[in-house]
């Protein structure tokens, strides 16, 4: 397996936002999403076995506890993955995978939850979202759409309507994108759009989502990495 880090840090963001998680961060992405903030996840990293992978994270969380598999895309490594999950959920890990849902999901061992960002317009990368994928979502899964402004809200709401998505997954997220360049302040100035507008806009139309903010960016600096 191609990897760019192994970390333990909190998780900032999904209905799991606060608890203790080991994050593996796979390289290579086959999105240009336009305000990505992982980019240096996209070449590099350091080639290695699946069970050099399972003992870091044993090492990092030995007594079990939250792990996600992040990217970067990381269903490009699919084949390897996949078994890598299956023994994590067998040792009692709760596993999380984050992926964009362009590739197929009908693989990902059942007990993992899938955290797919649907991408909307101003990411560049509006439809790529593989339909079929909807089929795969379960009750424990979640969605989520990262929002820059009016545009992305409307095709975020809208696809939540016509998709019954907060029937199928245990949580449908809106969350304000950060910019790319985004450093110093820990506070909402480095979203692209204002939280509270995003939320006034959720209200009025009753929209069946919750609103993520991504919370290791007002802990740490937001443009430091391994977070
Ligand atoms: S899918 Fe994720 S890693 Fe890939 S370009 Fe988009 S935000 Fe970046």
């Amino acid at each position: 397996m191609q990897i760019t880090e192994i970390y333990k840090s909190i998780q900032g963001e999904s209905t799991y936002t606060g608890l203790p998680c080991v994050f593996v961060r796979l390289t290579g992405c086959n999105l240009r999403c336009s305000w990505c903030d992982t980019e240096y996840s996209f070449y590099g990293g350091k080639k290695m076995e699946p069970e050099e992978v399972l003992a870091a994270v044993e090492q990092l969380s030995p007594e079990g506890g939250l792990v996600e598999f992040t990217g970067g895309e990381p269903l490009l490594q699919e084949q390897k993955l996949v078994p890598l999950m299956q023994q994590l959920l067998d040792s009692g890990y709760t596993v999380l995978i984050e992926t964009s849902g362009e590739r197929r999901l009908e693989h990902v061992p059942k007990g993992v939850v899938k955290i797919v960002d649907v991408k909307c317009p101003a990411s560049g990368e509006e439809g790529s979202f593989r339909m079929e994928n909807l089929e795969t979502l379960g009750i424990h899964d979640e969605v989520k759409f990262v929002i820059t402004g009016r545009k992305d809200y409307e095709f975020a709401r809208d696809f939540v309507a016509q998709h019954s998505l907060a029937g199928r997954v245990s949580a449908v997220l809106f969350s304000p994108a950060f910019a790319k360049e985004a450093a110093g302040n820990r506070d909402t100035s480095n979203c692209m759009m204002d939280p509270r507008q995003l939320v006034e806009w959720m209200l009025e139309d009753n929209v069946p989502a919750r609103l993520g903010l991504q919370i290791h960016k007002f802990i740490w600096d937001p443009a430091l990495k391994s977070v």
